[in-house]
């Protein structure tokens, strides 16, 4: 019989009934390590005194208006948006799955009066932008899409790192726009190099595409800055964000230029719950905390610090692991041995990480994780390790 929650997940047979920072606590009592952090949603950890503070607030004040009228908390995180980035504009959603929706319907739509053949999407292997007809068309994968057909069209896919078949593709009449991660998080945390992030806004420029960026995993000051892409100095026209910036609460965003927007006049997109004010409210407060200097320089800090002891772990186990990458906190582990393995044996010594593609553990961590936090991941890692080893 099928189970009464649809079996499309593999969980593993933890129950979480609490969290403090980097911590969880297990029904049975015992004390996780959070290293995912939800899938990099958790930006501040669990039961953030501030974040708390702003949903209650807004909680007792009304939860839900819809769009059919003015929303202060979605005014406010917009114009903070704005504020901090090259963005002229905002559109609040609910997931990381419907900032690509709007992504891809702003490029059709900026199109649709100036050259409308320009409907194509370049897109690369090994990306993610969501599990909506329009994220596995654009990512493209067999593993996602078998089954799903006929695709959403309109998607050019590329290999990620064939810059000749890229400057082929951008010479297209029926391109208009360029889709990316900064970093691929699911694909295996694969950085794209600084240069070639500044070369895909040449090529962008060159042939009057549009740029979009995917930071729904990167973004929100997992890199160390605000967004991953501020590092190569260039900017999208189009950004899709989500997880990290409502620190657990689902809220998602696309950020636009005011060009790449002018399509979108009144009634040609929606959302019900999106820009609710529970969720501007929370996106608010991380927002407040995240794109603070200060903080920022510390998630680069610690960054740094836990780069190191990982560069040190990875020495003491060859067998197990093989490299480190990433950029930030935002960091993959690259295995040897199978890595869901190593993410099974994190979890029989109480430490969280997440399985990427490419045989990578992923460790997405609170922004604000401590340093004694950082030493005792690596103590349980290491032996979690050791146990693999001592397996295989
Ligand atoms: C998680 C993710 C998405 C999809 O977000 P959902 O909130 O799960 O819909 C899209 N793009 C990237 C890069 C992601 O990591």
């Amino acid at each position: 019989m099928i189970p009464t929650v649809l079996p499309t997940y593999n969980r593993a047979p933890l129950t979480f009934v609490s969290g403090q920072g980097s911590w969880l606590v297990e029904a049975d009592g015992r004390r996780f390590l959070d290293l995912g952090a939800g899938i990099a949603v958790n930006a501040l950890g669990h039961a953030h005194p501030a974040l708390v503070g702003a949903l209650t607030e807004q909680a007792n004040a009304v939860w839900h208006l819809s769009n059919l009228y003015e929303i202060p908390a979605q005014q406010a995180l917009a114009d903070k948006l704005v504020d901090l980035t090259f963005a002229d504009t905002v559109f609040f959603t609910n997931s990381g799955t419907e900032s690509c929706e709007l992504a891809v319907k702003m490029a059709r739509k900026y199109w649709a009066d100036k050259a409308p053949e320009r409907t194509e999407i370049i897109t690369f292997s090994g990306s993610f932008h969501g599990r909506s007809s329009a994220g596995i068309a654009a990512a493209g994968s067999e593993k996602m899409t078998a089954g799903f057909g006929p695709l959403l069209p309109g998607f050019v896919h590329l290999d990620f790192g064939d810059h000749d078949a890229l400057t082929a593709a951008a010479a297209s009449p029926s391109v208009g726009a360029i889709l990316i991660e900064p970093v691929q998080g699911e694909g295996g945390i694969r950085p794209v190099p600084d240069q070639c992030l500044k070369g895909l806004r040449d090529l962008a420029d060159e042939h009057g595409l549009l740029l979009i960026f995917d930071e729904v995993q990167c973004g929100v000051g997992r890199t160390g800055k605000l967004f991953a892409h501020e590092w190569a100095g260039i900017s999208p026209d189009i950004m899709m964000v989500a997880k990290g910036i409502g620190g657990g609460f689902p809220l998602g965003a696309v950020l636009a230029s005011e060009t790449a927007a002018s399509g979108m006049t009144a009634g040609t997109h929606g959302s019900t719950y999106g820009g609710n004010p529970l969720g501007c409210a929370v996106g608010g407060a991380v927002i407040d905390i995240v794109s603070d200097d200060a903080f920022l320089a510390e998630v680069s800090r610690k960054a740094g610090l836990l780069r190191q002891k990982l560069e040190g772990l990875v020495a003491d186990n060859p067998d197990v692991f093989e490299s480190v990458r990433g950029s930030g906190l935002m960091i993959g582990l690259k295995c040897k041995a199978t890595n869901i393995d190593v993410v099974n044996a994190g979890y029989a010594h109480e430490i969280l990480t997440v399985p990427a593609a490419d045989n990578v553990i992923r460790l997405l961590p609170a922004l604000n994780l401590t340093d004694d936090d950082i030493n005792e991941a690596i103590t349980r890692l290491d032996k979690a390790a050791k146990s693999v080893a001592a397996d295989g």
